[in-house]
């Protein structure tokens, strides 16, 4: 018997596992590992400060998250060998031609009201540059139009973060099984535990935080979970003469980055396919998108060799915010998803929410925000549909 099940193992399943053990939680994460896991192909920017959208339900979740990484870092980092793959390398946001300037005008009003009113990060933090300053730091930068720096953006390696979380976890008492969940069991409208491969597990709390593939576990409840995958589509180039462990992140206005990595490797993405479907393999058109994006902006990688191409499926919501809290009549039932292309800059923070909503921890958000309750198609439990 356990006090909460956790379905999933990316980073939010992960993370809400750990931050459930760290509490003294009797916790079973159940996760089968589907290829296509996003977390897996996750290029790993962090940096809320140069958000240039207007949602500020997103931009507040974003900077709770990165307020709160540093000491989670060092509670993962203080274990021996535990590499979480964080480093704060910076961030070009950048205007590579005509057609973005007014994108790149508007986010640029967005970012530094913010600043102003935030009073945060310090001028010396986050700030406009020269094309010329730009190309400087970024060598196989274009001759951009426009461009802002931030110091405070960070990398994160979605695959070393996710182990340490499990290797921290594991040590502290959790408990782990590589299983497919078919179905909740239920008595009424009160969870009981998971039914996976032919094995009951008991608990009285479940979190769905299946990603994508969330939306299965919220059928067998009657509740429509609001996600869906989007393929992301990303190429990890490598080049054994270049330094590029000092080069910034990146980005421009297609919806596509570049995050250098200090291995000789800049990785170029990526696709958002919504309505993909859960395909998680590359395609040309997918390939041939993000690498003619890669070059316009950073024609320097052009001979670079490609050494890896990853996909992800992203769990897509149409506010671009993720899911998270309790499901409406379903007692004992959370839901963790939706984090689309946010979930390693959001993710361990989600996690943290979660373990503090089960074990009844204060929570400096408005978590009504983020609940599924916020989407009209929300149906009652039918039990009978189990
Ligand atoms: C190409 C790409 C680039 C990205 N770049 C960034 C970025 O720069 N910055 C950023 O912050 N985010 C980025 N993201 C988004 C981020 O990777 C995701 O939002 C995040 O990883 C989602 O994590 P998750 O744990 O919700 O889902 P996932 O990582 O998909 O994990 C879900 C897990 O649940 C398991 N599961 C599902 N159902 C069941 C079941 N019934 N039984 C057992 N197990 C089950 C699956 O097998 C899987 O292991 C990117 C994503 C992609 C694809």
């Amino acid at each position: 018997m356990f006090d909460v099940i956790v379905i999933g193992g990316g980073i939010v399943g992960a993370s809400t596992a750990y931050h459930l053990v760290q509490s003294g939680t009797r916790t079973l994460l159940i996760d089968r590992h589907d290829t296509g896991r996003a977390t897996d192909a996750g290029a790993g920017i962090l940096s809320a400060e140069t958000y240039g959208g207007e949602s500020e339900p997103w931009f507040n979740l974003a900077i709770h998250a990165l307020d709160y990484l540093p000491d989670l870092i060092e509670d993962l980092e203080t274990d021996h060998d535990n590499q979480t793959g964080y480093d704060p390398c910076g961030l070009l946001l950048v205007a590579a031609s005509d057609d973005e300037i007014e994108s790149f005008d508007r986010a640029k009003q967005h970012i530094f009201r913010r600043q102003l009113q935030r009073k945060n990060p310090a001028p010396s933090e986050l700030y406009e540059i020269s094309p010329d300053e730009a190309c400087d730091l970024m060598p196989p930068l274009t001759q951009v139009q426009a461009a802002i720096y931030s110091k405070k953006a960070a990398r994160m390696d979605g695959r070393l973060f996710t182990a340490s979380l499990y290797h921290t976890a594991v040590r502290q008492g959790l408990q782990v099984v590589h299983e497919n969940v078919d179905r909740l069991l239920l008595s009424g409208d009160r969870i009981e535990g998971v039914n996976a491969q032919g094995s009951s597990y008991h608990a009285s709390n479940v979190v769905i935080a299946g990603g994508a593939w969330s939306t299965t576990i919220g059928d067998q409840l009657g509740v429509q979970i609001p996600v869906e995958p989007q393929r992301g589509q990303i190429i990890h180039l490598e080049h054994d003469q270049q330094d590029t462990g000092h080069w910034p992140i990146v980005e421009a206005f297609h919806d596509h980055y570049a995050v250098p990595w200090p291995d000789q490797r800049v990785v170029v993405g990526a696709t958002r396919e919504t309505g993909s479907g859960f395909d998680p393999y590359p395609t040309a058109s997918g390939i041939h998108e993000t690498l003619g994006e890669a070059l316009r902006v950073t024609p320097g990688l052009k001979s670079f060799r490609i050494r890896e191409i990853r996909v992800g499926l992203r769990p897509f919501t149409i506010d671009y915010l993720p899911v998270l809290g309790t499901i409406p009549g379903c007692e004992g039932v959370y839901v963790a998803t939706g984090h689309g292309a946010s979930g390693l800059q959001l993710g361990p923070y989600s996690g943290k929410l979660i373990a503090d909503q089960i074990t009844g921890n204060n929570i400096p958000l408005d978590m009504n925000l983020y609940s599924i309750a916020r989407f009209a198609a929300v149906r009652p439990l039918h039990p009978s549909s189990m």
